[in-house]
């Protein structure tokens, strides 16, 4: 049986998530590649009686990485330890998590980019050669003592490739990156989900829903469980297109999937004529912190043709202009 013991709870992941994360392989849907090349490793190391090496997802927020952390550790019967950069402030924090690992563990850190440089650097020699070093006192009297870990393995998660230092980079052994799911496959995941609430949904109803989600199953399961309550309430036993359709249009979400914020970062865009628009002002015009727009809003738009990255800022492309019914030499038609 596996063991799990939960250093923090993260905001965001609620009961209900909770009760719906896949707990088997075959509940995973989509991702086939990482899913097809962690098994391969997975089966190895076992093999070989040894601790799986680290492991890296990059993605928006919402695409399964947690998911897949709880799989492996679940595949090598090990126990998983789970928490986030944010909450290891101080070196002595990160050093007690070390030190509370047992052999072959796996230690979850998500946002792993939100490390401190100070923090990252007790990481390496524990990554490398599981070894703590811990100094203790300052200037010339200053000791390092150095302590054996169990073999472990480090999956890290982030939304920001970019901001890893590369002495962290290397040091996992695989990286994978997610991608946004297809809407045949978020379907899926939200029949899967339909079933275990005992609400099941009919194929169409999964697949509107899988639509409008952004490619992101958390966002696929939110609408589900709203449309579950439109659902309830007119007492109906299956979750149907009409009714679908109708829940998501009274909660507003567009037919692209696009939600408010998309739609204003787009018009940004669209209204200013061609000409590109820096982070910042994109930022502060959407009252939103630039982390948020680079790593939530712009992945999907740029995965799916809506956005530009320029050296010189953000532009519109052909299909944002056409989503607003403009052509493009139209472009000030919105003013
Ligand atoms: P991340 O760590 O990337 O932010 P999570 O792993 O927390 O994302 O996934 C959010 C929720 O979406 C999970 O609770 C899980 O139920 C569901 N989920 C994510 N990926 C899949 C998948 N491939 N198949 C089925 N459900 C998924």
């Amino acid at each position: 049986m596996q063991r799990m013991v939960e250093i923090e709870k993260f905001d965001y992941e609620n009961a209900y998530e909770a009760s719906l994360r896949p707990s088997q392989w075959d509940e995973y849907i989509g991702q086939e590649k990482i899913k097809k090349n962690l098994r391969v490793f997975i089966e190895a190391s076992k093999k070989r009686g040894e601790a799986l090496d680290h492991i890296l997802f990059f993605g928006p927020p919402g695409l399964g990485k947690t998911t897949l952390a709880y799989l492996i550790a679940s595949e090598m019967g090990s126990q998983i330890k789970v928490t986030a950069a944010p909450m290891i402030e101080k070196s002595g924090d990160l050093a007690a998590i070390l030190t509370n690992l047992e052999e072959g563990d796996i230690l979850f850190i998500d946002e792993i980019h939100r490390l401190s440089p100070a923090i990252e650097e007790i990481l390496y020699p524990a990554m490398e050669d599981y070894r703590l070093d811990i100094i203790i006192g300052s200037g010339p009297a200053a000791q390092t003592i150095k302590l054996d870990l169990p073999r472990f393995t480090l999956i890290g998660a982030t939304t920001r490739a970019g901001m890893i230092s590369n002495p962290l980079r290397e040091r996992f052994g695989m990286h994978f990156r997610m991608q946004f799911y297809a809407p045949q496959e978020l379907g899926r995941i939200v029949q899967q989900a339909a079933q275990k609430l005992e609400k099941p949904c009919e194929e169409k109803a999964a697949l509107e829903i899988a639509r409008r989600s952004r490619g992101t199953p958390r966002i696929a399961l939110r609408l589900l469980r709203r449309v579950r309550d439109f659902a309830e309430v007119e007492d109906e036993a299956v979750i149907t297109l009409p009714r679908t359709r109708y829940a998501l249009d009274e909660l507003g979400v567009n037919e692209e999937g696009f939600d408010e914020l998309d739609l204003r970062f787009l018009s940004l865009l669209v209204e200013a004529r061609g000409k590109p628009i820096g982070l910042s002002t994109i930022a502060a015009a959407l009252s939103e912190d630039e982390g948020t727009v680079e790593d939530v809003i712009e992945p999907y738009l740029l995965a799916n043709g809506y956005l530009e990255r320029t050296a010189r800022g953000r532009v519109a492309t052909p299909k944002t202009y056409e989503h607003f019914k403009l052509s493009p030499r139209a472009q000030g038609a919105l003013l």
